[in-house]
C-alpha cells in the first residue's frame, strides 16, 4: 500500500490560509495514529538560524505558530518544540522570531535538545555509534518539520536531512569531516537517523523555499505549497520530483538499501518551477564553507572518537576488515591496522568483531569542542537578546 503524501497550495503565510491548509494535510495523517487528542507531541523544526533580512534558513515563524495552534485546537496533551540549532539555542531563535508570547499562550514548551545518548541502531543501519538526542522517545507523536532548501552536500534538504539536527552540534561538524568526502556516506548516515527515529508525521514548509547556495545563504524562492506525509523519505522523494531534483544522494542510497516503500499523493499537486541548485558541492561543508580535503582529514583524525584494537583479544579472523565499508582497515601480519584519515567512523568493525577486540577511544578535542559549543551558544543567545 505504501505511504501518503498530502499537498496544499498556499501562496502566503497568512494565518487563516495556514490554518485551513494544516487541517487538510495533517488531519488525515494524524488519524492513522488515532488523532491528536490526548497525545504528547514533539515538533522538531528546522531552526538553523533565524535571519529576518537574510532569507528563509528556518521554517517560517507564522507556520510554526499555526502548527502549534492546530495541535492545541485538536487537544494535544502536551506540545514541545525541540531543536538543536547551529549556534544559538532553540529558545533564543524562537525569541528572535517574535512568536514566543503566542507559543506561551498555547502552552507550548520550547527547548534545546539536551539528552544525548549512544543508541542501539536498527539492524539495517550502517553506522553503529550515533549519539542522538533521545527526547523524541518520550513523545507519542513526533512531527519532523522541515524547510525546502537546497543543500551544498545533499542537493536538497527536506524531511530526512532535518533529522540530522538531533545530533549534537559539535559532533555534527565532526560527522561532516568524517563522511564529508563522500556524500553517499553522509546520506547513509542521515538515512540511519531516519530509520531510528521514524517520525510519524513530516511537514514541509515550501511556501517560500531556498534555492542556490543553501542551506544557510541561498536565495528565497516562491514555491507556494505545503506538504505532509507519514514518511519523511517518501515526502523527500515526492517533493524532489516536483522541484526537478534528480540527483539527491539520500534518495539514491535509500533505493540502493531498499528503503523506499512507495507512496500515493493527495490534494493540490504543486506546479512549481524547478529549483536552482547549489554550486558544485565537492569542497563545501553543510554551511557552504569551502574546506580543503587535507584539512578535513586532519581534523577528522583529531576530532572523532576512533576504533582501537586490543591485540590480545584479537583472533585474526579478518571479519572486521571484510565489513569495513571504505576498506580503510587492512589485515597486516594477521592483525587489523586502521587508516584513520580514511576511516568514516561507522564502527561496523566493532559491531562485527566476535571477540570484542575493538573498542572506541574518545577524542580529547571533541570534548573541548563540545565545551566551546556550550559557551558559544550561551554568548550568542545573550548578545542577540
Ligand atoms: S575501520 Fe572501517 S569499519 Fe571500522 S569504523 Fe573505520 S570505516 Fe568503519
Ligand atoms: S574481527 Fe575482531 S577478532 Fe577478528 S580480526 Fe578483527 S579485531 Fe580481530
Amino acid at each position: 500500500m505504501g505511504f501518503s503524501v498530502y499537498y496544499a497550495a498556499v501562496g502566503t503565510y497568512d494565518a487563516a490560509l495556514l490554518d485551513g491548509a494544516l487541517e487538510k494535510i495533517i488531519t488525515p495523517l494524524s488519524a492513522e495514529y488515532g488523532g491528536i487528542a490526548g497525545k504528547k507531541v514533539m515538533i522538531k523544526p528546522n531552526l538553523l538560524e533565524y535571519r529576518k533580512e537574510n532569507g528563509p534558513a528556518t521554517v517560517h515563524p507564522a507556520l510554526l505558530t499555526a502548527l502549534c495552534r492546530y495541535l492545541a485546537k485538536h487537544n494535544a496533551a502536551q506540545i514541545s518544540v525541540i531543536e538543536n540549532p547551529a549556534v544559538r539555542t532553540a529558545e533564543a531563535i524562537v525569541e528572535s522570531m517574535g512568536i514566543m508570547p503566542e507559543l506561551k499562550k498555547l502552552d507550548v514548551n520550547v527547548k534545546n535538545c539536551a539528552d544525548y545518548q549512544k543508541t542501539a541502531m536498527p539492524p539495517e543501519c550502517r553506522y553503529h555509534q550515533l549519539e542522538i538526542a533521545s527526547e523524541y522517545r518520550k513523545y507519542d507523536l513526533v512531527i519532523d518539520f522541515a524547510k525546502a532548501k537546497t543543500h551544498a552536500m545533499m542537493t536538497l534538504t527536506c524531511g530526512v536531512k532535518n533529522l540530522f539536527g538531533l545530533i549534537r552540534g559539535s559532533e555534527r561538524l565532526a560527522w561532516h569531516l568524517a563522511v564529508g568526502r563522500n556524500f553517499d556516506d553522509f546520506a547513509d548516515m542521515l538515512l540511519d537517523i531516519y530509520c531510528l527515529v521514524k517520525p510519524q508525521i513530516t511537514l514541509l514548509d515550501a511556501i517560500i523555499g531556498m534555492e542556490g547556495n543553501g542551506p544557510g545563504s541561498g536565495d528565497a524562492v516562491q514555491l507556494g505549497f505545503l506538504c505532509a506525509a507519514d514518511d519523511a523519505l517518501m515526502l523527500d522523494e515526492s517533493v524532489a520530483k516536483y522541484l526537478g531534483v534528480t540527483d539527491m544522494p539520500v534518495l539514491k542510497m535509500a533505493a540502493k538499501r531498499g528503503l523506499t516503500a512507495g507512496y500515493q499523493e493527495f490534494g493540490e499537486i504543486p506546479e512549481v518551477k524547478h529549483i536552482r541548485l547549489p554550486d558544485v558541492p565537492s569542497k563545501r561543508l553543510e554551511w557552504g564553507v569551502y574546506f580543503p580535503v587535507k584539512l578535513r582529514k586532519l581534523l577528522r583524525s583529531m576530532l572523532l572518537s576512533r576504533p582501537v584494537i586490543d591485540r590480545n583479544k584479537c583472533i585474526s579472523c579478518g571479519l572486521c576488515a571484510q565489513k569495513c565499508p571504505p576498506q580503510s582497515l587492512k589485515m597486516v601480519n594477521g592483525k587489523p591496522v586502521f587508516d584513520y584519515p580514511e576511516c568514516i567512523r561507522c564502527f561496523c568493525c566493532q559491531e562485527f568483531c566476535p571477540k570484542g577486540a575493538i573498542t572506541t577511544a574518545p577524542s580529547f578535542w571533541l570534548k573541548c569542542l563540545s565545551n566551546v559549543e556550550k559557551l558559544l551558544r550561551k554568548t550568542a543567545s545573550l548578545i542577540r537578546r
